[in-house]
């Protein structure tokens, strides 16, 4: 058996707007840490466990204005598309 089999699915990006700061939000068997975003306050393994389900998330999200639950994460030269360019591809 080949190091293909074990795939790495850690995932540190939010899947709903791309916040990342390195910490896992899924681990390498793909499993929720649960970790509360401070920019879109979605939290892992919570409501974005399939692709539609985290499109209409992330839609609601902007079209709220895509306010950060914390604002004191909040760069300073913080850019909305650049953030959600981190979001896995299957997450978009
Ligand atoms: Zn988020």
């Amino acid at each position: 058996m080949s190091a293909e089999d074990k795939e790495d699915k850690t995932e540190t990006a939010c899947r709903i707007c791309g916040y990342d700061d390195g910490d896992q939000v899924f681990d390498e068997y793909g499993v929720p840490q649960y970790v509360i975003c401070p920019c879109c306050y979605s939290e892992s393994g919570i409501g974005d466990d399939n692709v539609s389900q985290v499109r209409e998330v992330r839609g609601y999200w902007v079209a709220t204005g895509a306010p950060w639950h914390d604002p004191s994460f909040r760069p300073a030269d913080w850019d909305l598309l650049e953030q959600l360019a981190n979001i896995p591809p299957q997450w978009r």
